[in-house]
């Protein structure tokens, strides 16, 4: 296999500063959810990409110092010397394959509520702390003396970065977050002293910190601005201020790294953004400089990433999804095995991680964040134990994932699926409004193994408890799925509710199956409160439906919030004329109306409609696995029967790939006990003193 030459572009070696990357594929920082918390685990996340051939890598945001801090969420720290060895060991981890090493600097300012710290929080414009989070908390207008102050730990910052083996110095002032955007912003800056007013102005503390910083370093580092390119609002830092800014101090850092307005609009999911989105916002940028310019765009196409880098528009294709999907993106493209990129499906799952203050998990790359915790590997598999023969039935995200994952170890697979298609809930779904990218958790699996010579896929083979017991398998896993619910119970309601058969009440599967109504009024139910009720009521509307989407909640597809597309939904479906009628539910169904009950005071109302589309919860298809449990399963020589994926416990599709690697990886494995099944880091311990009052 070999590139295309059209290709080598991306692998031309480009200065940035005293530093050269050896290629154009940048990682931009990006959380993971583990940070401070699990040093480890995010040290050896950030080797793969080494190992895959990123010619930059960054850290995630890094906060320089306790007056600014964004708990909940879980990022990296450099608050004194004693942060050093983690992050040494991860800009050790970053170079071990050739990458330059680069570490983000951040102070949250406006942005960080201090709920750890507790220290009062200092702003540019002291004012309610804008965050995720609603926090009833202000920050404090820094005075001369806290701007001397900041400087001096910015420079503390970049002195430690430099003792911890950094070659990059990335400073934050991106997505509304990093206190440099606050200053530059007449959004977020209101002084009227000489870091205020004017462009000029706004852009001195910038100015100071990039030349403190190459002080500081010796100019041995390279320095990187992240910064918004666009920040919306009559006060916001425009792109036009952005271009004006650039225009003069073009020279400033050693690259600009220039991301989209805030994070949801920088990070948005494929249902809502494309493939390059930002390139309207980046294209004549270039010219304003004579230092290079990365920038993100979810890019996982070559042709694409060499496109923006030819038409001027970029010199490094930044990257933080694809590389989480796949850290060897850009060996496969160096070595021209694309068939093999496992391509990012912009679903944002590895986003809520950050947001929930779990551990970051991808949906296509399973090992994300695993690599220490269980020696996951992106690509590589650890050798076959004592058994031969795997059997999987069920070919949807679960099973090809355990498929592959089994395949890899040198197993003999046998995959059984009932349909005549490969990818279970992926099949239905990616065919759903803004859904079709998600396809790819099905194709790449469905590739990948069908050139395996140990594989055999059987379609159209729907598996009965006695077909199992004559397969002569070692180990089955059990992957056939689950279905949604007709009867309303999930959250609120977790009994039944009582409908009358003449009213007609549809499921999601009967939705995607081209059921369903096709006209008329529609009460569609959501309990679900993920993207399944919101995608449900485009299709509807689109089949010419009025609908009303009706929730529980305070506020449609609730969990979204962690994807970072609730605020889209919101406007898409006021848009497209649904109406939202939050804080109810339906207490009853009768032919031709709901009855719905306000869930703070019960008081009920009626609502007309033709038909009802519940979006509640699923039952696990698990009755194979109990058939085949009744069965002497273990007296025809197989080892281990288990149910696995949405068969056993439905979640989001991150879940089931998740489920059958894990199974993969288990197997033959020796019994664990009660151990955990993964590692983690426990604080050390100081030397206990005595407490005087
Ligand atoms: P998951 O998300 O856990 O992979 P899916 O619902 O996507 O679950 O996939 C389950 C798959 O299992 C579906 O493609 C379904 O057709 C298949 N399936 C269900 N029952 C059987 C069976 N008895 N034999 C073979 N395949 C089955
Ligand atoms: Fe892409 Fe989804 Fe993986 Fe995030 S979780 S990297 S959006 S596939």
């Amino acid at each position: 296999m070999t590139r295309l030459p059209a290709h080598d572009l991306l692998f031309t070696p480009l200065q940035i500063g005293p530093k050269t990357a050896k290629n154009r594929f940048y990682q931009v920082p990006h959380c993971n959810g583990g940070g401070y918390r699990d040093p480890s685990a995010v040290v050896e996340m950030r080797r793969t990409k080494a190992e895959g051939g990123w010619g930059v890598i960054f850290t995630e945001q890094t906060e320089i110092h306790p007056t600014s801090e964004i708990t909940p969420f879980i990022e990296q720290h450099l608050w004194d010397d004693r942060d050093i060895p983690a992050l040494a060991r991860m800009a050790e981890a970053m170079k071990s394959h050739g990458a330059l090493a680069g570490i983000q600097l951040a102070y949250s300012g406006i942005n960080g509520p201090n709920l750890y710290s507790r220290e009062v929080p200092l702003a540019v414009t002291g004012g309610p702390i804008l965050t995720f989070t609603s926090d009833p908390v202000q920050a404090r207008t820094m005075d001369r003396e806290d701007i001397r102050d900041l400087r001096r730990w910015f420079r503390n910052a970049f002195r430690r970065s430099q003792q911890a083996g950094f070659d990059l110095i990335c400073l934050y002032g991106a997505h509304g977050f990093g206190i440099l955007q606050h200053f530059l912003s007449r959004a977020t800056n209101h002084r009227t002293d000489e870091y205020g007013g004017s462009l000029e102005n706004r852009g001195r503390f910038l100015r100071e910190v990039v030349e403190d910083c190459r002080e500081e370093t010796r100019g041995e580092l390279a320095i990187s601005l992240r910064m918004s390119l666009h920040e919306a609002g009559a006060y916001g830092f425009s792109n036009a201020e952005l271009r004006d800014f650039i225009q003069m101090h073009g020279d400033l850092p050693d690259i600009w790294d220039l991301a989209q307005g805030t994070w949801e609009a920088c990070s948005g999911t494929s249902r809502f953004k494309p493939e390059a989105a930002q390139e309207d916002l980046v294209r004549g940028i270039r010219a304003l400089t004579s230092k290079p310019v990365v920038g993100v765009g979810r890019f996982t196409s070559p042709d694409e990433m060499v496109r923006q880098i030819r038409t001027g528009v970029l010199d490094f294709i930044g990257a933080a999804r694809p590389s989480i999907a796949d850290p060897f993106l850009p060996q496969k493209v160096e070595q021209g095995r694309y068939e093999d990129i496992r391509e990012c499906i912009g679903c944002n799952i590895c986003v809520s991680g950050d947001m929930t203050g779990g551990i970051s998990r991808c949906t296509q790359n399973t090992a994300f964040m695993e690599e220490w915790r269980k020696g996951w590997h992106p690509d590589r598999a650890r050798p076959k134990g004592v058994s031969d023969h795997v059997v999987i039935i069920g070919a949807g995200p679960t099973g090809l994932e355990a498929a592959l994952q089994a395949a890899k170890r040198g197993y003999r697979v046998t995959l059984a699926e009932a349909t005549d298609t490969l990818g279970g809930r992926v099949t239905r779904e990616r065919a759903l409004p803004g859904l079709s990218a998600w396809g790819r958790v099905a194709d790449y699996r469905t590739g990948q193994l069908a050139p395996l010579p140990n594989v055999e896929i059987y379609r159209d083979s729907r598996m009965t408890a006695e077909d199992l017991l004559s397969l002569e398998a070692d180990h089955i896993a059990i992957a056939t799925g689950a279905t949604w619910r007709r009867d309303a119970v999930a959250r609120l309601h977790l009994h039944p509710i009582p409908t009358d058969p003449a009213m007609p009440v549809f499921t999601p599967d009967d939705l995607m199956a081209g059921e369903g109504p096709a006209g008329g009024r529609v009460m569609l139910y959501d309990d679900d409160h993920f993207y399944m009720g919101s995608v449900l009521a485009e299709l509807l509307i689109a089949r010419g439906c009025t609908v009303d989407f009706v929730t529980p909640a305070v506020k449609v597809a609730e969990w979204t919030d962690n994807t970072l597309e609730q605020g889209t939904i919101m406007r898409r479906l006021l848009e497209i004329g649904v109406n939202v009628l939050t804080s109810k539910a339906p207490e009853a169904i009768a032919r031709g109306e709901v009855t719905l009950g306000c869930t703070w005071t019960g008081r009920t109302s009626t609502l007309p409609a033709d038909a009802v589309v519940m979006v509640t919860s699923r039952r696990p298809d698990d009755r194979l696995y109990h058939e085949t449990r009744a069965l002497d399963w273990r007296g025809a020589g197989i080892r281990s029967l288990k149910l696995i994926g949405d068969a056993a416990a439905p979640g989001p599709i991150a879940w089931a790939t998740y489920a059958g690697r894990n199974w993969a990886e288990d197997l033959d494995a020796p019994p664990r006990g009660d151990a955990l099944a993964f590692r983690r880091e426990i604080a050390g311990l100081l030397p206990q003193e005595a407490l005087t009052p």
